[in-house]
């Protein structure tokens, strides 16, 4: 099962990938944690992408589809759950193109829906453990026991340099102008659901069960 997740940044989309990776047996391909994972590693493509990440702006198709294609390419699990990518209508246009060739099909696109001002609170306010990436909130959503992740033990956190309010703008509109365009290309396809985002997290991985439950006949 190959399934996409569509939505603005802090929508919850990484969140889900995390859950469903496990329960589905598929693999959470996050472009940005890749870019993230580029940046760290100091490799040229890390470099290269720094500014323009850092202002919320979108990294070129042409990268950006490279990148995926080689993660496609070597995923050895029984599918995977795009998070992050495609967000342009060319990126999209690839995509299909990418896994016509390889002779795969994608199953579902979920959109989780969200108010654009619940957005700006959750970026701002968002933190991950630095070891396994789980995701927490300043206000909403702390570790149990304070400064350790509930998932892996892990002590470190980080913060991202584009959840400050300039960047957090700039993404919202990137998104709204040119990945908001991407849901009538899949809508016309009639794989796109969508989903409440603004539910508690255990209940949009409900939603989401239900859809995939659906598909694998479940
Ligand atoms: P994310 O973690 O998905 O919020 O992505 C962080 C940043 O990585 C974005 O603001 C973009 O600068 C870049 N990025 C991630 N995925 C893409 C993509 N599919 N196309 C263009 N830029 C991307």
């Amino acid at each position: 099962m190959n399934i996409i997740l569509l939505g603005p940044p802090g929508a919850g989309k990484g969140t889900q990938a995390k859950r469903l990776e496990e329960k589905y047996g598929l693999a959470q391909l996050a472009t940005g944690d890749m870019l993230r994972a580029e940046r760290a590693s100091g490799s040229e493509l890390g470099r290269q992408v720094q500014a323009v990440m850092d202002a919320g702006k979108l990294v070129s198709d042409e990268t950006m589809i490279a990148l995926i294609a080689n993660r496609i390419d070597r995923t050895d699990r029984k599918g995977f759950i795009l998070d992050g990518f495609p967000r342009t209508v060319p990126q999209a246009e690839a995509l299909d193109a990418m896994l016509a060739k390889r002779g795969i099909k994608l199953d579902r696109v979920i959109e989780l829906t969200v108010d654009e001002s619940a957005l700006v609170d959750r970026l701002g306010g968002r933190f991950t453990c630095a070891t396994c990436g789980a995701s927490y909130h300043g206000r909403n959503h702390r570790p149990k026991h304070e400064g350790v992740c509930d998932i892996c033990g892990g002590t470190e956190f980080l913060r991202r340099a584009d959840d400050d309010p300039s960047a957090i703008k700039t993404r919202l509109e990137a998104y709204r102008r040119q990945t908001a365009p991407i849901l009538p290309y899949y809508r016309d396809k009639k794989i796109l659901e969508a989903i409440d985002g603004m539910a508690p997290i255990d209940g949009v991985t409900r939603q989401i069960e239900g859809i995939l439950n659906g598909v694998t006949g479940d």
